[in-house]
C-alpha cells in the first residue's frame, strides 16, 4: 500500500523517463511535493488551503510509473489528480493532459466538491498545484511585488517607504506579502494564527521580525516608518480580532488587504476557536465551522471597509473574502476593489503575466545564467531589471531552482526560444520547464479576481479559458491543465496553464515558439474583444489578428 513519504525530484542530466518531455513533467509533479515547496506535503497539499498534485498516494504512484514508460507519441490523461488513460497521440501533442476539480455550473459548489471529494472521485487542483508547475513562494512574491509597486505609484509617490501595511495570512502565498512590502521600502504587519507560518517565513528571510503583542508591532512599525526604514513584523493572532481592535484604537494603518485562506471557509479559523482545534471542528462539523468562517470574515472585511473609511488603500488580493463577507450578509464587501481592476489589468492588456522556469538539472547555476540573458535581451526593461537583481539577493530557491518575471506579447517567445539555444549549446546543464500561473492574461474566467469588472460586463464568460487550453494543446505544450475554482473557490472561477520544455532540439524551439506567442496572445485578444483602448494599441503594434477589427 503506497502512503506518504518524502518526495524529491531527480537532478542532473541522467534521464528516468523515456525523453526530456515526460522527465520534465515528471520531475515537476515530484518537486512541488518537495518538503522544501509544499505546504503539506504528507498530504500532498501544496498550497492554497488543499490545492494538491496528485489525488492520493496511490495515483501519485501511478503517475510517476506512467510518465517513466511514457512514449514521444504517447498522452497520459489525468482527471482530478489521478491518471485515467494513455492515448496514442503524436510528437507534437502534449505528453500529459490534466482536468482538474471541474463540475458541472448547478453543482459547483464547496458541499457538492466535498461529497465527491470524500467518495474518491475528485480533488481541488488550485492554480499550479494539480498543474505541476508550482515554485514555491517566488512565483507569488513576484506578483506581489508589482502589485504593491503599482499602489505605491498611484498612492504614495512610487516608493512605500514611510507607510504602513496592514494583512494577514504568511502561508504558501500570502508568506511572499512581507517581503514584496519591503522590497518596496515599506512596513508590514503581517497577522497569522499559525505559528508554524511566522517561523517559516522567517527563516526563509521572508519575514524580518516576530512581534510579541499587537502594541509591540505597532511600536516596531511606527518607528520603522518614522525612519523610512523597510520593516515586516509578524503578529500572532485571528485577524477577524485584531483587525477590528486596530481599527477601533486607530492604528496607523496606510494600506490593508488579506491573504488568509478566505476562498475554503474550512481553512478559515472562526472567532473564539484555537487554531489547534481548527482542523478538527473543520473536519467533524463541517456546516457549522463555515458559518462560524464567514461570519468572523464579516467582521474582518467590515473593519477593512472602516480602514478604507479612514483614508487607507484598500484592496482584495484575490481570495474571495468579500464575497464570503457578503454570504455572512455583510452589505459593504464590495465597497472596496480587487486588486486586478485597480492594478493589473493594464498589464493584461498588453499580454503582461507571470512567466517562470525551473532547472531541471537542479543547478543555482542555470538560473543565474538564464536571468544574465534576459537582462540582456530586454536591455531598456527597469522594473524587470530591478526585480531580477533583487532576486537575485533575496529570493531563496526551494526545489529546483526556479525564476520568476512578467513578461508580455513578443516577450515570452523570444525568452524561450533564448533558453531552448541555451540548452542546445550546452551553456546550461539541463533543460528547463517553462511555464506560468493560470493567474495570466488570456487563461482564467474568475469574476471576483482577475475578470472582475471587466469593461464589456464579461466577468463570467468562461469560453476564453477553454480556447486558451485549446490553443495551447494545438500550439505544441508539453502539458496542458484546465481547472475549476483556483485562487477564488468552487463555483468561482476556470482557468487553464501550459508548461512547455526546453530540451534544446529543434522541434522544442518550433513549440515554443508557437506556444509563448499564441498564450500571452490569448491576454492580448480577450482584452481587445473587451474594448480595452491598451489592446488594442498592442494588437496594431504586434500584427496579432483579430477578425473583428478586420472589416
Ligand atoms: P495557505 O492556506 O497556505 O495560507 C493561509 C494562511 O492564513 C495560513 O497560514 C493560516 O494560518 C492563515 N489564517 C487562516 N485563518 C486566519 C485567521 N482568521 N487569522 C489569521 N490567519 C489566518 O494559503 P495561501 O496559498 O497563502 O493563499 C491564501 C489566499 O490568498 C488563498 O485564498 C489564495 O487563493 C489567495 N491568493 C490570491 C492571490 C492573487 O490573487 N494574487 C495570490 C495568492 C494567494
Amino acid at each position: 500500500m503506497s502512503g506518504p513519504r518524502p518526495v524529491r525530484a531527480p537532478r542532473g542530466t541522467e534521464l528516468t523517463a523515456l525523453g526530456w518531455q515526460q522527465e520534465a513533467a515528471l520531475r515537476m509533479l515530484q518537486n512541488n511535493l518537495d518538503p522544501e515547496v509544499a505546504e503539506h506535503p504528507d498530504k500532498l497539499v501544496v498550497y492554497g488551503g488543499t490545492g494538491k498534485a496528485a489525488r492520493d498516494w496511490r495515483s501519485f504512484d501511478a503517475m510517476v510509473r506512467t510518465l517513466r514508460t511514457l512514449k514521444q507519441d504517447e498522452t497520459m490523461l489525468v482527471q482530478s489528480g489521478r491518471p485515467v488513460g494513455v492515448m496514442q497521440t503524436h510528437e507534437w501533442a502534449p505528453r500529459v493532459l490534466i482536468a482538474n476539480s471541474n463540475l458541472v455550473g448547478d453543482w459547483a459548489n464547496w458541499e457538492e466538491f466535498r461529497r465527491l471529494e470524500a467518495l474518491g472521485l475528485t480533488m481541488y487542483g488550485q492554480m499550479t498545484a494539480g498543474s505541476w508547475i508550482y515554485i514555491g513562494t517566488q512565483g507569488i512574491l513576484q506578483g506581489t511585488y508589482e502589485t504593491f509597486a503599482a499602489v505605491a505609484a498611484k498612492k504614495f509617490g512610487g516608493s512605500l517607504a514611510g507607510t504602513i501595511t496592514l494583512t494577514a495570512g504568511l502561508g504558501g502565498m500570502g508568506g511572499a506579502q512581507p517581503l514584496a512590502v519591503t522590497m518596496n521600502d515599506g512596513v508590514a504587519i503581517c497577522i497569522d494564527c499559525d505559528p508554524r507560518a511566522i517561523e517559516r517565513r522567517i527563516e526563509h528571510r521572508y519575514l524580518d521580525v516576530k512581534a510579541d503583542s499587537l502594541e509591540h508591532a505597532l511600536q516596531l512599525a511606527v518607528e520603522a516608518r518614522d525612519a523610512r526604514r523597510p520593516l515586516s513584523i509578524g503578529l500572532l493572532g485571528n485577524a477577524a480580532e485584531l483587525l477590528p481592535r486596530m481599527l477601533a484604537e486607530g492604528a496607523p494603518i496606510d494600506i490593508v488587504t488579506d491573504q488568509t485562506s478566505a476562498h475554503d471557509p474550512l481553512a478559515y479559523l472562526p472567532v473564539g476557536v484555537d487554531f489547534d482545534d481548527m482542523a478538527s471542528y473543520a473536519a467533524e462539523k463541517p456546516a457549522d465551522f463555515t458559518g462560524r468562517a464567514r461570519e468572523s470574515m464579516a467582521r474582518h472585511v467590515e473593519a477593512m471597509v472602516g480602514f478604507m473609511d479612514a483614508g487607507a488603500e484598500v484592496f482584495d488580493y484575490g481570495n474571495s473574502i468579500r464575497g464570503e463577507a457578503q454570504l455572512a450578509g455583510y452589505a459593504r464587501a464590495f465597497d472596496f476593489p480587487g486588486f486586478v481592476p485597480a492594478y493589473i489589468r493594464p498589464l493584461f492588456c498588453e499580454g503582461k503575466g507571470p512567466f517562470r522556469w525551473a532547472a531541471l538539472s537542479g543547478e543555482a547555476s542555470d538560473i543565474h545564467k538564464t536571468d544574465k540573458a534576459l537582462l540582456e535581451l530586454f536591455p531598456e526593461n527597469e522594473s524587470l531589471h530591478r526585480w531580477i537583481r533583487m532576486a537575485g539577493e533575496r529570493v531563496h530557491f526551494q526545489g529546483l531552482p526556479a525564476r520568476i518575471c512578467w513578461l508580455g506579447y513578443g516577450e515570452r517567445d523570444r525568452a524561450g526560444e533564448r533558453f531552448n539555444d541555451m540548452v542546445a549549446s550546452g551553456e546550461l546543464a539541463a533543460p528547463l520547464a517553462i511555464g506560468r500561473d493560470h493567474l495570466d492574461c488570456g487563461s482564467v474566467a474568475s469574476p471576483y479576481r482577475e475578470t472582475e469588472a471587466m469593461l464589456d460586463g464579461s466577468d463570467a464568460i468562461a469560453d476564453w479559458p477553454l480556447l486558451n487550453a485549446m490553443v495551447n494543446v494545438a500550439s505544441g505544450a508539453s502539458w496542458v491543465s484546465l481547472h475549476h475554482g483556483g485562487g477564488v473557490g468552487m463555483g468561482r472561477s476556470i482557468h487553464a496553464g501550459q508548461v512547455t520544455v526546453a530540451d534544446g532540439t529543434p522541434l522544442a524551439g518550433e513549440k515554443i515558439r508557437r506556444v509563448l506567442t499564441n498564450d500571452p496572445g490569448m491576454g492580448v485578444i480577450r482584452h481587445v474583444d473587451a474594448g480595452y483602448d491598451i489592446a488594442d494599441a498592442v494588437a496594431s503594434d504586434k500584427g496579432v489578428r483579430v477578425p473583428m477589427r478586420e472589416d
